[in-house]
C-alpha cells in the first residue's frame, strides 16, 4: 500500500519482516541502484539510509580505490606502504 500526502513525503506500511521499498524517486535522487550498499544508522527517532561509499580501510579517501584481499585502498596509501620495505 503506497500513500502519498505531499510531493516530497511517501508512507509505506512494513511489511511482516520490517521491510520497505526504497521510492524510485528518491533513489533516482540520491544516484542508488539495485544491488548497491547502503548504510543505515539513527538520528534522533529517524532511520536514515543513504547510499553507501566504499572508503578506503587506512584513511577513508573514496576515489580510485584499490581492493587488495578483501580491503579497499587508495593509491596515496598503496605508496606509503610501498615505502615501508618490509
Ligand atoms: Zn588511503
Amino acid at each position: 500500500m503506497v500513500r502519498k500526502n505531499s510531493y516530497t513525503t511517501v508512507i509505506r506500511r512494513l511489511d511482516p519482516l520490517g521491510r520497505i521499498v526504497l521510492p524510485k524517486k528518491y533513489r533516482k535522487k540520491c544516484e542508488m541502484n539495485v544491488k548497491d550498499d547502503v548504510e543505515m544508522y539513527l538520528e534522533g527517532s529517524a532511520i536514515c539510509v543513504k547510499k553507501y561509499n566504499t572508503r578506503c580501510k587506512l584513511c577513508g579517501e573514496t576515489d580510485n580505490l584499490i581492493e587488495f584481499k578483501g580491503a579497499n585502498l587508495c593509491p596515496a596509501c598503496v605508496t606509503g606502504i610501498k615505502r615501508l620495505n618490509f
